[in-house]
């Protein structure tokens, strides 16, 4: 199964990279770049300003990790092995991801440039570049990244979330929530129908500031789970890996 084999080769890029991590600030940026050097830099850099950042070398685990994993921001590299960045953007928005995406290209590569663009990039770098200008995309894209989201109302199904009020409510009927389980539930509506894995969930609903293991968070699921029962969506398992909001298919 694919999404199975896309997640075998993203945990064996995890292990081998000693830089990968999870934690860190909630604005998770992945690097696709071969360049050591280069993304060593970006690496410390985009850390040391408070960005969690998880990186790989080649467009095949570039691919791997865009596809089982959310990240607020992507900076990849064009010229990659094993998969061309091109081909990486292509797959990522022909899965439907808004991911924002900067690309890097070599200092002559406009049709390159041009073609990434096209293809759904948001901005481009042309190398070498200075730190300074990268860290001041990075930070343009991860607000508009973020606003974009900040939508008033999420609606799925029959639900609806008011993300200012915090109500969420089935057919206009407000539903009985604890702050977890609202957080839980936004975290499923700004991602309808993608698997967010248990390890992700812990690290979102974290930021409220206490620690949270993974059988709490299957307790939480359990009792939205029942709640949402009567509002048309349904909290699948995708098992070994998370969970995922679906709309229930009418019998
Ligand atoms: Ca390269």
């Amino acid at each position: 199964m694919l999404l199975h084999e896309a997640c075998d080769s993203l945990e064996t890029s995890a292990r081998a990279s000693p830089l990968w991590d999870r934690r860190g600030s909630d604005v998770r940026i992945l690097i696709a770049e071969d360049d050591a050097m280069l993304a060593d830099g970006l690496t410390y850099s985009l850390r040391d300003t408070g960005y969690s950042v998880d990186r790989v070398t080649t467009g095949v685990e570039a691919d791997a990790a865009l596809s089982t994993s959310e990240f607020d921001l992507l900076i990849l590299d064009l010229g990659l092995p094993r998969m061309s960045g091109l081909e990486v953007l292509k797959r990522l928005r022909s899965r439907g991801s808004p991911v924002p995406v900067l690309i890097l290209t070599a200092a002559d590569g406009v049709d390159d440039r041009v073609r990434g663009l096209d293809m759904g990039a948001d901005d481009y770098l042309a190398k070498p570049f200075v730190l300074a200008e990268l860290a001041a995309r990075v930070r343009a894209l991860t607000r508009r990244g973020r606003s974009a989201a900040a939508g008033a109302t999420l609606q799925h199904g029959d639900l609806s979330y008011d993300q200012v009020g915090k109500v969420a409510a089935i057919r206009g009927q407000t539903l009985d929530l604890s702050a977890r389980e609202l957080a839980l539930l936004e975290i499923f509506l700004q991602r309808p129908g993608h698997m967010v894995s248990k390890e992700r969930i812990v690290d979102l609903l974290c930021q409220w500031g206490d620690e949270l293991s993974t059988n709490a968070v299957e307790v939480y699921i359990h009792r939205l789970r029942r709640k949402l029962e009567s509002g048309g969506v349904e909290i699948t398992t995708v098992r070994g890996l998370g969970y995922c909001l679906q709309k229930v298919r009418a019998a």
